[in-house]
């Protein structure tokens, strides 16, 4: 069996019952298998397997006191999964799904995504089963509070820097930044996502939205088409989904369908996102009440998002929320380009098959770097004291998404997989935090 094959078998078996982590690693390890094998540094050094085990885990308890009077526990997480080539930086997510194989996986795969981005940022990743949703503005900051009560000795500008998630937008990054500061009687950069008046950059809520189909529209290019006048959808209707369906239309395609956790709208007009955005970004509410806005919108309860005919599809939900059936719907109705802003929304299969079938097929850990890139944009802004445009950091934002479609086509060219981006991005993450372990020494 080959090295890489090896320390899958080994790692999964030393970590069982981690479904999703096991997922991750299997389409890492399988894809980097051929590039480890010439190189047989890597074995001697055993990368593969550090990269696999995180530096350090840090799972604590998280007691806060409900509206009604009653103590609640819920568990937190913090993986510090790889800091070779700059400090630990990734989300926090508050979801009831939150288990240590999430936070792996997302930490794991946070690692060469934040490589690909050409910035100083190592991999890290955390968050709690905590759920925001149908919690009052107290028991929320409750919460939060106590997160960070014990989170904040973990964390620091230089050594681990947090970000938002699922189920954590501006408001949780407030109280949780508010109670940091408190605890460590520190104003620093030590939380990206923060609010424009103390310490947030302009841009970090669109960017990873907006980076996706920066990256879309270039490899489209790149292929002779563009987004104009093609029919998209979008899974999802939170952070990601929504500034992914506002770029698109800023280039002149059609966004005609949105989701969340319970249902999905079709709106053959194309979505208007101003009606979202008040509906989740002000009220709070549910996808549903779209209708209510624009009478000739359909909504359908439970999934099923993928059966509608489109030319481009954009993942922005959550992991595994499109499988092998979806994806040969997909490719019936004549899908071209497949794009990631969820974190592993794609199963092994469902990847699978869009490879086999030449559709252009983006992996998050390129398609959304935009947002950790743009937190880490706001780590230089707050180091150097200072804010940058919006146009200078939407104009940064573009370029890193550019360099990073150029650098994972390049990487996929080089090893005679054209158009493999999973192959390309993989390498190409993996090959810069793996020389920098090489020249660190047994760490
Ligand atoms: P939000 O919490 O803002 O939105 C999440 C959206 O996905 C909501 O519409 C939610 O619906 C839906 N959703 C969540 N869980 C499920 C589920 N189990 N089944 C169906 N729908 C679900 O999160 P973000 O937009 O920030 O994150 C979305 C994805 O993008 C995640 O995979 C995240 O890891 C990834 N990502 C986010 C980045 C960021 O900058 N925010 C950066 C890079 C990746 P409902 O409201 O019903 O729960």
């Amino acid at each position: 069996m080959s090295y890489a094959m090896n320390v899958l078998e080994k790692v999964k078996r030393q970590n069982p019952n981690e479904p999703e982590f096991h997922q991750a690693i299997t389409e890492v390890l399988t894809s980097l298998q051929p590039f480890v094998d010439a190189h047989p540094e890597y074995e001697r050094a055993g990368i593969l397997e550090r990269l696999c085990e995180p530096e350090r885990v840090i799972i604590f308890r998280v007691p806060w006191v409900d509206d009604s009077g009653k103590v609640q526990v819920n568990k937190g997480y913090r993986v510090q999964f790889n800091s070779a080539i700059g400090p630990y930086k990734g989300g926090l997510r508050f979801h009831p799904s939150v288990s240590l194989s999430i936070i792996k996986f997302l930490g794991f795969e946070q690692v060469l995504k934040n490589s690909l981005t050409g910035l100083p940022i190592g991999g890290g990743k955390g968050g709690s089963d905590f759920d925001p949703k149908g919690k009052s503005e107290r028991e929320v900051m409750a919460f939060c509070q106590s997160f960070m009560t014990e989170l904040f000795r973990h964390i620091g500008e230089n050594t681990d820097v947090p970000a938002g998630d699922i189920g954590v937008g501006e408001r949780e990054i407030g109280f949780l930044y508010g109670q940091y500061k408190r605890l460590a009687n520190s104003f620093s950069g030590v939380i990206t996502g923060k609010g424009l008046s103390y310490g947030g950059s302009l841009i970090r809520t669109e960017a990873t939205g907006y980076g996706l189909v920066y990256l879309v529209d270039e490899m489209l290019r790149r292929h002779g088409n563009s987004l104009e006048r093609k029919t998209v959808i979008v899974s999802g209707s939170g952070n990601v989904a929504i500034y992914a369906a506002e770029k698109v239309q800023h280039l002149g395609g059609k966004v005609v369908a949105l989701s969340d956790s319970n249902g999905f709208i079709f709106d053959a007009d194309g979505i208007d996102i101003a009606v979202v955005k008040e509906i989740k970004e002000l009220k709070r509410g549910r996808i549903l009440e779209y209708t209510k806005y624009r009478r000739k919108a359909v909504y359908t309860e439970g999934r099923g998002i993928w059966n509608i005919k489109c030319d481009i599809a954009l993942p922005c939900a959550t992991q595994n929320e499109l499988n092998g059936s979806d994806a040969k719907v997909l490719i019936k109705n004549g899908c071209l380009v497949v794009g990631e802003g969820a974190n592993m929304p794609t199963t092994l299969e469902a990847t699978k098959l869009f490879l086999q079938n030449k559709v252009l097929f983006v992996p998050g850990k390129a398609a959304n770097a935009g947002g950790v890139a743009v937190s880490a944009l706001e780590m230089s802004q707050n180091s150097m004291r200072t804010a940058w445009t919006f146009e200078e950091v939407d104009k940064k934002l573009r370029e890193i998404m550019v360099n990073i479609y150029n650098n994972i086509a390049n990487v996929a060219k080089e090893v005679g997989q054209e158009d493999n981006f999973v192959v390309g991005a993989n390498i190409a993450g993996f090959k810069k935090v793996a020389d920098a372990m090489l020249k660190q020494g047994m760490v």
